[in-house]
């Protein structure tokens, strides 16, 4: 195996492995050739643990990947077509082996003009900063001592819009600092990494991310309040009796616990932060945010949903019950890439109330989210299915 991918594959299975770094098919890693003239770039709806040396990862043509985000004309198509045409060049841009149909990660264009190595992930610690209104000074103070500053970037749609922010973004950087950043924290989004090696750039997002979580608050370990069986047995029919009425369909409610999950229960403004969908991901794993059912009542549940349905938004599918814990409703397969995306966004809730309260995504943004295609077929991928979820 090239010394190259061997490395990607090291580092990503190390980020990988850890929920409060990423969840479900989220984030993705790259790394350059020697030559400069290839880059091996983590497969769309791939989990970053589950790369080998033989799946998981696409090797690209960095010049056929810069091109796209260079040409004039992908620019001026509408939204929609847009997004397919670079999906498209991107699978053009291929070059290797695989032939498992998979895709190139729909970040590949930004990647093309970082350094060597670059990690993305969405980690819970960065999220708390880069989900809050004044996050972006609160990382000015926090990252203050660096020789270089890092570069924000401000929420862009995801795809090519984003892209292109960065690739201006980093050009800009260059000039003025005569060099490429190293730090990059996507508002609403996450963090990307860079550096010449793979192991400069592992450490580099572990510091970074454990700097991150310093100044913020977190459950006490072992917080979790016993809860009888009788009561989450009771919380469950509530449920699936809420969403059979509303959408004629009975399915899997999965019950959870833990740490941060009983933690944000008493919070008391925990309905009050739920008031928003706050997160890409959290529009796209979870609907929207969990809905907080403060009395087992199946017949106010249903009510609670319909109006949430009225307003435009898609059918929730995890709730928290006050004093229970979290339920989450849809196919076996997704649920726990559901419950690990809802618990990384109750963390960050409770931190980035307190940097001037928690920015939500609006309805422009939400819409667009909603029709992505690519990032249906990522939520699809990652758990396991063949077809797309949307
Ligand atoms: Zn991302």
């Amino acid at each position: 195996m090239d010394k190259v991918l061997k490395e990607l594959v090291r580092i990503s299975k190390i980020v990988g492995e850890d929920p409060s770094y990423i969840q479900g098919g989220g984030g993705n890693t790259s790394a350059k050739t020697d030559d400069g003239k290839y880059m091996y770039i983590k497969a769309s709806g791939t989990a970053l643990k589950d790369m080998s040396s033989k799946k998981g990862w696409r090797r690209v043509n960095i010049e056929s990947v810069v091109s796209i985000i260079q040409d004039e004309s992908i620019s001026r198509l509408e939204t929609y077509a847009r997004e397919t045409e670079v999906v498209n060049r991107l699978l053009f841009a291929c070059d290797d082996d695989v032939a498992d149909g998979s895709r190139p990660s729909i970040e590949a264009h930004l990647h093309s003009y970082l350094d060597t190595y670059v990690i993305h992930l969405h980690p819970s610690s960065v999220g708390a900063y880069v989900n809050a209104k004044n996050g972006k000074a609160e990382l000015e103070k926090l990252f203050s001592d660096l020789d270089l500053p890092f570069i924000w970037v401000r929420y862009a749609d995801p795809g090519f819009l984003l892209a292109k922010r960065i690739s201006r973004l980093i050009k800009g950087y260059k000039k003025e600092h005569g060099r490429k950043a190293r730090i990059l924290f996507l508002e609403k989004h996450g963090l990307l990494v860079t550096a010449n090696s793979g192991s400069s750039c592992l450490k580099l997002t572990q510091k970074v991310i454990a700097r991150c979580n310093k100044g913020l608050v977190k459950p006490k370990s072992g917080c979790v309040g016993s809860v009888s069986k009788e009561l989450i047995k009771e919380a469950s029919v509530c449920i699936g009796k809420a969403c059979f009425d509303v959408c004629g369909e009975y399915g899997v409610v999965a019950y959870y616990n833990s740490d941060i999950i009983s933690w944000f229960m008493k919070n008391k403004s925990a309905a009050k932060m739920l008031k928003g969908t706050l997160t890409p991901d959290e529009l796209l794993y979870s609907n929207g945010p969990a809905v907080w059912v403060g009395q087992l009542d199946w017949r106010k549940l249903s009510v609670s949903i319909r109006a949430i349905l009225d307003k435009g938004e898609k059918m929730p599918v995890s709730f928290l019950v006050k004093d229970v814990g979290l339920f989450v409703t849809g196919e076996k397969k997704i649920v726990k890439m559901i419950r690990d995306v809802v618990t990384s966004i109750l963390f960050i809730r409770v931190n980035a109330i307190k940097f001037g309260g928690l920015a939500f995504l609006n309805k422009r943004q939400k819409d667009f989210i909603n029709k992505w295609e690519s990032e249906a077929f990522r939520k699809s991928m990652a758990a396991g299915a063949n077809k797309k979820c949307d």
